[in-house]
């Protein structure tokens, strides 16, 4: 079981008045994944967050990891979300030992804003792994 889950305190998800769903943004294609509104391929999944595999893939493993809270970018992560941020990590760490990542290690990535790549403007990390990477990054 992923650490921390029962204490995470996620008010903004819980449903608003006229039953609209906060922390949810009806024109993003992550929270219409979320939503099961679009097909993905989803490896892990809990209350909190959900992984599935890049349409695009850039080395043999790329997996999302992502909040099921619409959050837009590291500089709209708010006080209350610190711990939701700390467990993507830990979905992370479930993922790398479930698919034995560790060996050869793996990459991870947060493309944060339009110079650094960001094009999917709903947080998330980027895992990548089956390959070996270079550095500095392009
Ligand atoms: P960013 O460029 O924002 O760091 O990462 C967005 C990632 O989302 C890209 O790697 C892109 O391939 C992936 N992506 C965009 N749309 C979809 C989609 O509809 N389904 C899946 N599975 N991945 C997507
Ligand atoms: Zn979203």
């Amino acid at each position: 079981m992923p650490h921390g889950r029962e204490e995470l305190f996620l008010p903004e998800l819980c449903t608003g008045i006229g039953g609209r769903k906060m922390g949810h943004d009806p024109n993003c294609i992550f929270c219409k994944i979320i939503e099961k509104k679009v097909p993905a391929k989803l490896v892990y999944e809990d209350e909190h967050a959900v992984a599935f595999e890049d349409i695009n893939p850039q080395a043999p493993i790329h997996i999302l990891i992502v909040p099921k809270k619409h959050i837009q970018d590291i500089h709209s992560i708010k006080h209350v979300d610190r711990e939701l941020i700390g467990h993507l990590f830990f979905v992370a760490q479930t993922l790398g030992e479930k698919r034995g990542l560790n060996n050869g290690g793996y990459r991870m990535v947060i493309n944060n804003g339009r110079n650094a790549g960001q094009t999917v403007f709903h947080i998330h990390l980027h895992l990548l792994s089956g390959r070996a990477f270079s550095w500095p990054p392009g």
